[in-house]
């Protein structure tokens, strides 16, 4: 079959994989002049099924409220009158449920802990290296408070299959040394052994060129997606600003903007920008700093090591399609990183950016056939692109081929 993948961020890079694996004959449309220089080039680099949690909580639903006046949180929303947003803040307040925080939360654990299978079966067979470390994720609280309530978030995912380990504070920084210099001030952690870290920028460029390679996938490069030319409903072209790509399926995984291309094909893909910030700074004593990736759940600030680098990562902002950073907008997260890793790193050499998160109002991304019978979904990953990815494109090629997938997709499935 001729599929088109709309989008070489990491979900339609290793969709598209999975789908050249299978023998299919796939063309990637990416209007950037190479694969992730979207939201995939510099994300917190955790690929950790314990970070599944749904956003919407009742608990969210008090600290959205809350953001609208306390400009300190790492949540930030500008209130704004674009109807997408209004829309997209009325389902998530709707998802804001016990029932379907528990509900979401299950549906991305399942798929988070296949794709962590998934993407260490990749790796072996693909050979590729991108500064991965398989160590663990550590997720640690300020207080005996906020540890007792992050212990019970992590404990619902424990209970559907997470490994994890409650430490106190000597524990800790026996598996983490990089956090000695706090350790008076942490009340203790989770820590999740499973869970990896690894650059999702490097993974997606050396996956792209082994599928091009290797499987005889075409990547084309600085061409947009402009809309599908269907026939008795089916897509059997994708519209581009290269002219018509003729097809017999097509899959769109274009992040953020998946939802804008939705309503130019009239299919509702209820995806909104979600903004953060990275900051990647090398470390040039390599024995010092965290040697495993990690979250100060107080402070909202997610870290991982990557090679002999630094990646920070915080801030959830409403603000549209603006990915543009200021100097400023990093002061905090400075701050709270020498704080937890004294002279590790010159903040002057940090390579700063900004990217837009593809958020469900459920947090699930969906996956499979939507409105035409060979159009198929792959998007809505939100917080967790990274870590879902790879589960998300096998299931995903298994949905195309017609084959019986390896885990259950219910809740991932498109509703037409
Ligand atoms: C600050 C931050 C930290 C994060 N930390 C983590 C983490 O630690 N772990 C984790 O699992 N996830 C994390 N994420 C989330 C993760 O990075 C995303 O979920 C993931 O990268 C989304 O991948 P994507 O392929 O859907 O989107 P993208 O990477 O944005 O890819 C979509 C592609 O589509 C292209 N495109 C868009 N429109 C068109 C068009 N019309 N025509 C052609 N091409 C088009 C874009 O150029 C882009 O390359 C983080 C995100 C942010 C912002």
């Amino acid at each position: 079959m001729r599929v088109v993948v709309l989008g070489a961020g990491v979900i339609g890079t290793t969709a598209a994989y999975y789908l050249a694996r299978d023998g299919h004959e796939v063309t990637i449309v990416e209007r950037h002049p190479g694969a992730a220089e979207g939201t995939s080039r510099s994300n917190a680099g955790l690929v950790s099924p314990g970070d599944a949690t749904a956003w919407a909580s009742p608990a969210a639903l008090a600290t959205f409220i809350k953001s609208l006046y306390s400009p300190d949180l790492g949540i930030k929303v500008h209130f704004s009158l674009d109807p997408q947003f209004l829309i997209w803040t009325c389902r998530f307040l709707m998802q804001c449920t016990a029932a379907r925080a528990r509900a979401n939360t299950g549906v991305k654990l399942r798929l988070a802990l296949y794709s962590r299978e998934c993407i260490n079966a990749l790796a072996q067979d693909t050979g590729i290296s991108y500064d991965e470390r398989r160590r663990g994720v550590l997720y640690f609280y300020r207080s005996q408070q906020s540890l007792d309530k992050g212990v019970r978030h992590l404990q619902f995912l424990a209970d559907r299959g997470l490994e994890i380990a409650i430490v106190d504070r000597i524990r800790l920084v026996e598996i983490e040394p990089g956090l000695a210099a706090i350790k008076d001030q942490i009340a203790g952690g989770v820590y999740s052994p499973m869970d990896q870290t690894g650059d999702s920028h490097i993974f997606v460029q050396k996956l792209a060129a082994f599928s091009e390679r290797k499987l005889g996938a075409r990547f084309r490069y600085g061409i947009t997606a402009e809309g599908l030319e269907e026939d008795g409903g089916r897509i059997r072209a994708v519209k581009t600003s290269a002219g018509a790509i003729a097809c017999d399926a097509a899959v769109v995984s274009l992040g953020p903007e998946s939802g804008l291309f939705g309503r130019k094909i009239g299919i509702d893909v209820p995806v909104y920008p979600v903004k953060g910030y990275t900051a990647t700074v090398p470390i040039d004593d390599e024995s010092r700093g965290p040697v495993m990736g990690g979250v100060d759940e107080d402070r909202l600030i997610a870290y991982s090591r990557l090679g002999n680098r630094l990646r920070l990562a915080a801030t959830a902002e409403f603000a549209g399609f603006d990915r543009h950073h200021r100097p400023s907008d990093f002061a905090a997260v400075f701050r709270v990183a020498k704080e937890l890793f004294p002279d590790t790193f010159d903040e002057r050499k940090a390579e700063l950016w900004a990217g837009l998160r593809p958020m469900m109002p459920s947090s699930v991304p969906v996956i499979g056939q939507a409105r035409y019978s060979n159009l198929f979904l792959d998007t809505g990953h939100g917080h967790v692109g990274w870590t879902l990815a790879c589960g998300s494109g096998k299931l995903l090629a298994d949905l195309v081929a017609g084959r019986k997938p390896e885990i259950d997709p219910q809740g991932l499935l498109y509703r037409n």
